[in-house]
């Protein structure tokens, strides 16, 4: 600007500036429940360099913006998940990674112990599929949340996320589906 004495005047709306803000800014919460979050950890280290996308895992669920689900979820830490989940600030969002946490995985059918899709819990906004998904698909579920939250519109409130209701879980809340 002081050489060229140009202002550089951008126009747009501030509904895009501030998707591109939450979009460039996602800060996952770190934590792991199984063989999953390995994979999680992995995605994380310095050869993905997972900060050029502005991903930056933060230790505290009040610092987070996204909570990455990577690992079994049993019955034991479902009440656990859900209120970390809860003292995250709006606007939260949640990537389900593997076959457990999408639907219960390789124990869909017998694990008596085991919540079939961390879904039944808390909202879930990207799935990635796999058992367990290499570093590269949790990267493309990133994107794809990238993607989604380019499409929202703020201002008009279509992130409000209400629970079913504010009492702690129990453990019938989360047996499968008829
Ligand atoms: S989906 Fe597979 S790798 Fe991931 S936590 Fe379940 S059993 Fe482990």
């Amino acid at each position: 600007m002081e050489k060229t004495g140009d202002t550089g005047v951008i126009l747009l709306r501030s509904e895009e500036l501030l998707n591109w803000s939450r979009e460039k800014s996602l800060w996952p919460l770190t934590f792991g429940l199984a063989c999953c979050a390995i994979e999680m950890m992995g995605a994380m280290a310095s050869n993905y360099d997972l900060e050029r996308f502005g991903i930056f895992p933060r230790p505290s669920p009040r610092q987070a913006d996204i909570m990455i689900v990577s690992g079994t979820v049993t019955y034991k830490m479902a009440d656990r998940i859900r209120r970390l989940y809860e003292q995250m600030a709006e606007p939260r969002y949640v990537i389900s990674m593997g076959s457990c946490s999408n639907c219960g995985g390789p124990y869909w059918q017998h694990g008596y112990h085991v919540v079939k899709g961390v879904d039944r819990i808390i909202p879930v906004d990207v799935y990635v599929p796999g058992c367990p998904p290499r570093p590269e698909a949790l990267i493309d579920g990133f994107l794809k949340l990238q993607e989604k939250i380019r499409t929202e519109h703020p201002l008009l409130g279509n992130k409000e996320i209400v629970l079913s209701d504010d009492k702690p879980a129990e453990p019938d809340d989360f047996l499968p589906r008829a």
